[in-house]
């Protein structure tokens, strides 16, 4: 319950923030909604001497349209999400998922940057941001780059961002007309982590599939994009058939953690069972 001593910094700016980093070293940690980090450090898992607050950088909040790209800010926070009008018509997925991220009161401070930047394999908005086809804008002391989600989790914890960048933007390609969508998550109680999950992007053309991502949620020390099972459905006709043929492919990527939500056995086969109704949840909302 008590958290370790630290020195608190709140920058007005990414710029204050990246320089900050690079004066204070592996000491630091970003501070964003604190519904991971803090958490972690009452119970000193996490031990950092200086919190650099980015809760008053206005420039890492909001959500706009730039053509068509949705770019939302890392601190923009899940409850902003679930009600943005900009997403609701061009990636209602996110709206829809984030209602089943935590409760209302984590959401009102948990940001989808801090739910990424975390690389808890656990998190949910790390196999959305791999199925909307997600890019992530890193800024750093030598500037700015974008990286694709879909490569961005090495590890549990671990993620392509270096300690001296901040995540300030998630931008993603705006649906196409007809496009569905789904995310199934299993779990055991409304604001726990995913016993399993899957999200789906799927597009139709005719009884065929034309276009379709499926990732999977804390099934392995990752978020995982399972691209065989993508294969099994690509320019194939959507029958039961090719549906099973991709459940197992997605079986024979995951790598579960045994804990108190189940055994290998147990959550390897819910993986399953989650792709297969994501997968007839999506395509039944293409158009
Ligand atoms: C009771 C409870 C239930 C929860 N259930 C779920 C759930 O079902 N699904 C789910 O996905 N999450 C869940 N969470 C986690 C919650 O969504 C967190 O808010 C989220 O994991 C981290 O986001 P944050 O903004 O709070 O980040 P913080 O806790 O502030 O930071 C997390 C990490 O990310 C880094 N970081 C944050 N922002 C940036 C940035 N812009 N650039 C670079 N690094 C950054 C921080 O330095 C830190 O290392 C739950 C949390 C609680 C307390």
């Amino acid at each position: 319950m008590i958290p370790p001593r630290f020195e608190y910094h709140a920058p007005k700016t990414v710029g204050e923030a990246v320089a900050l980093l690079g004066q204070l070293g592996s000491d630091a940690k970003l501070l964003a909604g604190g519904h991971s980090l803090l958490p972690m450090m009452k119970l000193r898992f996490a031990q950092p001497e200086h919190l650099i607050d980015i809760n008053r950088i206005p420039e890492l909040k909001g959500i706009r349209e730039e053509g068509n790209t949705v770019v939302i800010g890392a601190m923009t926070v899940e409850n902003d999400l679930i009600t943005s009008p900009i997403l609701q018509a061009k990636v209602p997925l996110l709206c829809e998922a984030a209602k089943l991220i935590a409760d209302p009161q984590v959401r009102n401070r948990g940001t989808i940057g801090g739910d990424i930047a975390h690389g808890d394999p656990g998190n949910d908005h790390p196999a959305l941001s791999i199925v909307i086809d997600a890019s992530f804008v890193l800024e750093g002391p030598n500037g700015r780059r974008t990286v694709a989600a879909d490569g961005f989790f090495l590890g549990t914890y671990m993620t392509l961002l270096e300690e001296n960048e901040v995540m300030c933007e998630i931008r993603v390609p705006a649906f196409a007309p007809g496009t569905g969508s789904a995310y199934e998550k299993l779990k055991r109680k409304t604001g726990d982590w995913a016993t399993a999950g899957c999200a789906v992007v799927i597009r139709k053309s005719g009884d065929q599939v034309s276009h379709v991502r499926i990732a999977l949620t804390n099934v392995a020390p990752t978020a995982l994009r399972a691209e065989a099972a993508e294969a099994a459905l690509l320019n194939k006709p959507f029958n039961a058939a090719n549906v099973q043929a991709a459940v197992d492919a997605a079986i024979a990527i995951c790598d579960p953690a045994e804990d108190l939500r189940g055994d290998i056995e147990y959550k390897t086969a819910m993986a399953g069972e989650m792709v297969k109704r994501a997968l007839n949840k999506a395509w039944s909302r293409c158009a």
